[in-house]
Parts: C-alpha cells; structure tokens; sequence
C-alpha cells in the first residue's frame, strides 16, 4: 500500500541518519601507557565488499537496513534485491549517485539463485546480510560461513499477540486488526497468531469478525485503503492452500478471505491478485496453520487458560521474531517481556519494530547468525577490530627479548 511504502522509506532515513553518526559509531578504546612508553588502542576498519539480499516486501526499507552502515564504515555494497520487486533498488543507486556517491560503491546486481549463489562463492565478498524466508536464510548462512564469510541471516516468523483478561479489548482488537492484516500480512512483523487468555476469546471474537469482514481492501494505491493485494498469484495460492489446510484440520474458519475477487477494489483491479481478511478461532499448535509462517492476510485465534500456557506457547515454537502482549498489569507486562523466547517484544504495542539505534533481529530460526541488523551491531558486523601497541625508538630499552611480555 502506498501508505506503508512512506512508512517504509522513513524508517529507512532513520538509519541514514543514525548512520550519519558514524564517526562516533567507530571510535576505538585507547589505553595510555600499558607498559613505559608504550599505549595500546583499538580501530574498526572496514571487512571491503559487502553483499545485501533483500525479499520482496519493504524493497526499499530492508536494504536501508544494510547499506548506509555498510558503506559509513568504509566498505563497498553489492545488493541483491528480489526479483519480484527488482526496480527500487535501481531508485536508490540512481539517488546515490546524484547524491555524489562514487561509482562502485553501491552496486545493484539483479536475479534470483544464480545471482545468490555467485556472490556466497565469490572471493571478494566478506560479509553477507540477508532477509528472506527460513529455509533460504539458513542456506545463506551455512553456505556463506562455509566460504569463510561472515554471515547475519534474518529469517521468517510466527508473531503471536497475547491478549491478557485485563487488557482494554478496543485497543487489544485495533491492533490486532491492524498488525494481521496491514500490508494484507506480508510482513516479518505481521501478527499472524492471537493468544487469547481465560474468557478473553468470548469477549473478543465477536469484535474480530465484525472488523475483518469490515476491513477496506482497495487498489493500494487508495489512500483508504487498510489492505491492498497479494504479491503474486503464487503467493496467492498459496496462502489459500493454508486456508483450505486450517479449515480441514479443524480450525473455525469464522472469517473467509477466498472468492474476494477486486472487482469493489477499484478501477482496473480486477486482475489483481487479490484475498479478504481471513479469521479463525480454535486453531491448535499442532495445526499447519499455527506451525507455518503463511506470510498473508490470515489471523489464527489460539485459547489459553492463563500467562503461564501463553508463555510456553510461544517460547514452544520454532520461530521468535517479535511478539506482544496487551495488558493492564505491569508485572505480567515485565514476566512477559524477561521471560518470552523472542528478539523483539512490545508491550501494548503490537509491532515493535526497533528504532535506527537498537538493531534488529529475531531469536531461534528467525534469525541465523550473531548480530542483527542496523544498530551498533550493525556497526560491528560490517567492521572488524584491530589493536594496535605502539612505543617509539628513544624509549625502547636495548636488547632482544626472549620471554612473554610483561608490563614492566
Ligand atoms: P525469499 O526467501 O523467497 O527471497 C529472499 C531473497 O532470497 C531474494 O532476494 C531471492 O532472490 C533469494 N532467493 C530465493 N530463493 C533462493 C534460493 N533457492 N537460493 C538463493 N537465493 C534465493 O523471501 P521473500 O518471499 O522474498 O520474502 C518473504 C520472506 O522474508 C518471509 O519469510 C518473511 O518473513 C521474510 N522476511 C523477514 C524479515 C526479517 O527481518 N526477519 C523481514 C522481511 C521479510
């Protein structure tokens, strides 16, 4: 949707800006006089060619979060970006280099596996950052690492809501709407599950169907509109494919996005790809529906009896890129957030997304690596430590040394 978009790029300039603070970012530790005449001190230096792969959603943000610390911290950028969405990226070089930037510093290379793969073998290449699904993230990270690169892969997620007994319900039902079907849930922080605690469901599921039979899917383009289309027809198909699955294992299917076919979208939309919001309560962790990420407009209703299951629940599944829980009570809002298996955790808030400074990145097979992105981990990925000791011929006492040195 056109709206996100602009939400997109100005995350984007965030990180532009934080990474306008580079020469702070690099500043090494120095120590005076570790031994007489003699001081030891560290610097960053860049690793060279760096490498980017980026999916198709946010093809403008997801690279921002690789290149302006990349390149700040001296390196040169080589981005791949989707080849469902190829053109932004050739957006950004063309800024760049109106920008001033010189040639050869950001680099745009297109294609799919082929192009991926040449750049995981290529010499030159240092580091690897990538965002896409699971199974490719983890590919890049075991093929890369194997080539002797460094290598941070973010991967897919499962985002579960909890909604606590206490919690407010209109708030609690806002952003559930908002964070499941926003984007018509093509994004790595969509909600895809709500945990719904004690005799929270019965309260909340009423308001859940009227909202997501309510929600405007419209030409993206529509400022209105709250949902716009699927990327593909694969996608597409897919996502209808966990549908029928979630109604077959014996998921209520409450609310059916299938048949929704863009003609209300608006002028020329008939030919899109298109799905309405799609509901469903009593969905089990044994399911396909709550074990996958669909990664579309599909919001799967879990019930608990209390905290404690809720917990479990998540910190159980294979994913933890974000999370969030919607209550009143400032010990379970601490518990929750001290005790949850997941990188990123809102309270009442239900996509936290970490501003330009605090990086980015999931636990478990969300995220393959040890560093996230942006931030100073971002820094720190996209450089490597040098210590230096240095003392000077006048104070340098005469004399081969045969044993360890010591502080004299
Ligand atoms: P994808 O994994 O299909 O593609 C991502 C990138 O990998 C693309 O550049 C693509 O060309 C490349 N690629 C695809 N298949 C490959 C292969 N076999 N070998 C080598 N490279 C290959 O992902 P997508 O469908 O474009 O994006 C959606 C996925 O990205 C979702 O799973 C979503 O959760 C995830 N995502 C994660 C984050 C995060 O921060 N964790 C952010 C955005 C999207």
């Amino acid at each position: 949707m056109f709206t996100d978009a602009q939400g997109e790029v100005s995350r984007g300039i965030d990180i532009i800006e934080f990474a306008c603070g580079i020469p702070q970012l690099l500043k090494g530790d120095f120590t005076d006089q570790v031994s007489t005449g003699m001081d030891n001190w560290t610097i960053r230096q860049p690793l060279g060619v760096v490498a980017g792969i980026t999916p198709f959603n946010f093809p403008v943000m997801v690279p921002m979060w690789m290149f302006p610390l990349a390149i700040a911290s001296g390196n040169t950028f080589v981005l791949k970006p989707s080849p469902i969405d190829p053109t932004p990226s050739l957006l950004i070089a063309d800024l760049l280099k109106q920008a001033g930037l010189p040639d050869g510093v950001f680099n745009v290379v297109q294609g799919d596996k082929e192009a991926v793969d040449a750049l995981l073998v290529h010499p030159d290449v240092k580091a690897v950052s990538f965002v896409g699904s699971t199974p490719i993230a983890n590919y890049i990270y075991e093929t890369g690492a194997h080539h002797g690169k460094r290598v941070q892969a973010l991967g897919g997620a499962k985002n579960h809501m909890v909604v606590m007994p206490d919690a407010d319900l209109d708030q609690a039902v806002d952003a559930l709407i908002g964070s499941a079907y926003g984007s018509a849930g093509e994004r790595c922080m969509a909600i895809s599950v709500a945990v719904l605690v004690g005799d929270v469901a019965e309260r909340i599921m009423p308001l859940l169907v009227e909202r997501t039979k309510q929600l405007k899917v419209l030409d993206g383009m529509n400022l209105a509109a709250e949902m716009g289309p699927i990327v593909t027809e694969a996608a597409r198909q897919r996502i209808t494919g966990y549908i029928e699955a979630g109604a077959k294992e014996g998921a209520q299917l409450l609310v059916d996005g299938r048949g929704f076919d863009g003609k209300t979208a608006g002028a020329g939309c008939d030919q899109g790809f298109w799905l309405g919001g799609t509901l469903f309560d009593h969905v089990s962790p044994d399911m396909k529906i709550y074990k996958e990420e669909i990664f579309g407009p599909v919001l799967s209703c879990v019930r608990v009896p209390d905290f404690a299951t809720a917990v479990q629940l998540i910190n159980d599944h294979e994913f933890g890129n974000g999370t969030s829980c919607f209550t009143r009570d400032g010990n379970v809002a601490r518990e929750f957030a001290r005790r949850i298996q997941v990188g990123m955790v809102g309270i009442n808030v239900p996509i936290p997304v970490p501003m330009a400074w605090q990086g980015f990145g999931g636990w478990k097979k969300s995220l393959f690596g040890d560093m996230h992105a942006y931030g100073e981990e971002g820094v720190r990925f996209y450089t490597k430590q040098k210590s230096i000791m240095q003392r000077w011929p006048e104070t340098t006492a005469k004399g081969a040394e045969f044993v360890m040195p010591t502080a004299k």
